[in-house]
Parts: C-alpha cells; structure tokens; sequence
C-alpha cells in the first residue's frame, strides 16, 4: 500500500492503562499538510469497578457521557470490542477504520520507530514487560484483544522510548558494570512521542531555532525533560524507568539508590512495597501530604504545600542546566504538557532560578499563557502544547504507507 492508495477512511488511536483507556479518532486528509485531521476523543475509566465513557468531537460537541458498567467482564481487553463497536457506529458509512495506533511504553533496544504489528512481534513486545512491569502488559493486552475481534485491521506500536534511541552511550549508560549495560540495564527514556511532535512542531513553525540546542520540559503528573539538538533526542531525564529524573505527582525523581537498599533492609520492604512507595506515595503528595495535583498546591499556603513546589521547580531548573552540558549550551527552553503549558506560577519560578543564565520570564506573557514567554532579549522561552495522539495517528498512517 502506498500513501496515495490511502485517501479515505479513520484512524483509532488508543492509550491503553489498567482501568482506562484513552481514544482519538482521526479523519485521514490526503490533501492536508499533516495527513489526518481530529474528529472526535474520549475516554473510558472506571473499567473494573463503575466503567464510564466520555466522549466529544473536536469541536467540542458531547458525543457521549454514559456509564457501561454492565458492558464487560470488568477488563480492559474485555471491554474493547464495545468500544470498538460503539466507535464505528459513531463514524459516519463512508469512513471505515483503516488502522489503530497504540501508545506503547516500550520498544526495548530493538525499535527506534513505530512498527506494523505482526503475532511475532506481539511477542517480543510482550517481552519487554520486565523493562516496563506496570505499563507495557496493558499496551500488548489491547493490541492483543483488537486483533481477536479484528484481525483484519493493521495495528501499528508507537512507542514512548523508540526517539531516543540512538542516544550516545554517555548520555544513556549508568556507571554499572558493563556486563549489565549490555544486558539493557542502561536509560531509554520516555515521553518520546511528546518530544518528538515538538521536534516536528519546530521544524515546521521554527526551522532555525529547531536546528540549534532546544531543552524541552514535558511537565505533567509524569513529567520529565530533554536537550534536542537538531530535532533529535541527545539526552532526557528520565532513564531505565519512568522514576528518574525530575518529581513528579506521585514519582519522586531521582533519589539516593542506598534509600532503597536502607528500605529493604531495615524497614522490611521488597519489590511490591518499593513500587508502590516510589509510583504512587511519592513525590509532589509525599512531600505536601495533600496532592498530587500541582494545581492543589501552586498557591497554597500550607508550609508543605510550598515545599512541595519549591522542590519541583528547583529541581526542573537543576535538570535544564544539567541537560544543557549535553549540548554544551542552550538556544531555547520549552514547555509542554499540564503544568507547562497551563502554569504560569510554576513556569516563573523555575524561571527565576535560571536567571543567571540569561533566562527572564515575562509576566505579562506568562500569565497569558503566551507562545513566547520571555522578555525581549532574554534566552528565548515557548509555550508548545504537545499531542501525542496525532502524533501516533501520522506514524500510523505512515507506517501503513511503506
Ligand atoms: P499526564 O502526565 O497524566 O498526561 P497532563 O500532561 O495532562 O498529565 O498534566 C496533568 C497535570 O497538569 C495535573 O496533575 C496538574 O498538576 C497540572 N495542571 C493542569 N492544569 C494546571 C494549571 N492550570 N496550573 C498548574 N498545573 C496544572
């Protein structure tokens, strides 16, 4: 199939969890720029205990805000075929699903871009779950559950770490012994699908500055960075697992390693406690006990509320600088994703430990959520939101094209 033989039809693009599932449905445009354009989006939470469907068009229209609580078996896997089923009837005859496009969080040493999924495949995705215990099980078992019920419809994995790949070992190896670097123990880094659309987005709106040193803070309840130079990944926060790095909601970032080993000697923990303890106690709500959410905390005055904050943006700012040793300099900083697109207060204080650098938020800019958020003269600083779905439906359909 060529790109030309594809002119009509829709994509399902699909971020599979363990209790939720989140869709993007696209119209393919062969005449557009991009190749596919947004029709409609939800999501289904709830699976297993109250499931609830919401969906709405890209304009905004409520297509559905219903409980299927009755639908299914109480599974992700079990509960697709209705989603699917309630998908194409809300598509119009004369646009047929073409292909799903899957978020998957892990492409292990193999894939440095998305891939047709084929039943070998499946497999050798499946066997990268120890690398991604939590995330990866999810992503096979709904490819898994769309090819029973549709095994004519192409399904193509994009993964979260395959833009990185490529990385240079002394950006992406820890200081381990070398026989377990080379068993994979080694940083692959995640949120790629977010870097890499801002790559493209730069590329496209600002093709100077995207050659140049571009560090980019994708700052939601996961929240990591990365220095591209070039449009590529040359190194990222988060490393072997997405705890690394920066805090985040409930991660607390890069930590002491002897924490851990202190935890399991002497408080008794094993592998089960210390996940929970660093994926769902930690970070922003271990230090405030009150949220996870930054925007419960921004402009609370509780004490641990503030140095929940303080510790965030110190942290980001130390991660920025860190990153920009890479590149051996920086030509623009980023932000993306909830907290960067959508908080000033939290951008001006990350801001204000950068000023040294030549980094200077603009108030005015900030507070109105502005594309360019620094003062004239300053080292330039944007807003760009992200979007991963249409960037998995354009590898999608890419990849279908090949
Ligand atoms: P995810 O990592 O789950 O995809 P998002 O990128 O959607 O998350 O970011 C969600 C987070 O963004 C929320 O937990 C919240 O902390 C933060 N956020 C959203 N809106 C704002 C806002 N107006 N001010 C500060 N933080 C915000």
């Amino acid at each position: 199939m060529t790109q030309s033989d594809i002119k009509k039809g829709a994509l399902l693009v699909l971020n599979s969890g363990s209790s939720s599932v989140k869709f993007s449905i696209f119209q393919l445009d062969a005449d557009g720029a991009e190749g596919v354009v947004p029709l409609f989006a939800g999501q289904l939470t709830g699976i297993g205990t109250d499931a609830h469907l919401k969906a709405k068009s890209e304009a905004g229209e409520k297509l559905a805000d219903e409980s299927w609580a009755t639908k299914d078996e109480g599974t992700v896997p079990s509960i697709l075929p209705h989603l699917l089923t309630w998908i194409e009837t809300s598509l119009p005859a004369d646009l047929p699903l073409i292909a799903a496009g899957h978020r998957v969080v892990h492409g292990g040493e193999v894939y440095d871009k998305p891939v047709v999924v084929t039943p070998e495949i499946l497999k050798q995705l499946e066997s990268f779950s120890p690398l991604a215990p939590l995330h990866q099980p999810q992503n096979v078992a709904a490819i898994e559950a769309l090819a029973k019920t549709r095994p004519d419809l192409p399904q193509v994995a994009c993964f979260d770490t395959a833009f990185h790949q490529g990385q240079s070992d002394l950006c992406s190896i820890y200081a381990l012994p070398k026989r377990l670097t080379d068993q994979g123990i080694r940083s692959y880094g995640f949120h790629g699908l977010s870097y890499e659309y801002i790559a493209h987005y730069l590329k496209q709106e600002m093709p100077d500055l995207a050659k140049g040193r571009v560090v980019v803070a994708h700052l939601g309840n996961g929240a990591s960075l990365s220095v591209l130079e070039d449009g590529k990944s040359i190194e990222t926060s988060m490393g072997f697992s997405a705890l690394e790095g920066v805090p985040m909601g409930t991660r607390p970032g890069s930590i002491d390693p002897g924490i851990l080993i202190h935890l399991m000697r002497e408080h008794d923990m094993d592998a089960e406690d210390l996940e929970k303890l660093l994926y769902r106690e930690s970070g922003l709500l271990g230090i405030s006990e009150i949220s996870n959410d930054m925007r419960d905390l921004q402009d609370n005055p509780d004490p641990r509320a503030q140095l929940a904050v303080d510790y965030f943006c110190s942290r980001v700012a130390k991660q920025i600088v860190s990153l920009a040793v890479s590149t051996g300099g920086l030509d623009a900083l980023v932000f993306t994703a909830g907290i960067g697109e959508h908080g000033p207060i939290i951008r001006k204080k990350i801001g204000d430990y950068l000023n040294w650098i030549g980094i200077r938020i603009d108030p005015a800019r900030n507070d109105a959520n502005a594309s360019q958020i620094s003062e004239d003269g300053s080292l330039p600083v944007y807003i760009i939101p992200t979007d991963e779905e249409i960037m998995i439906a354009r590898h999608t359909l890419n990849a279908l094209s090949v």
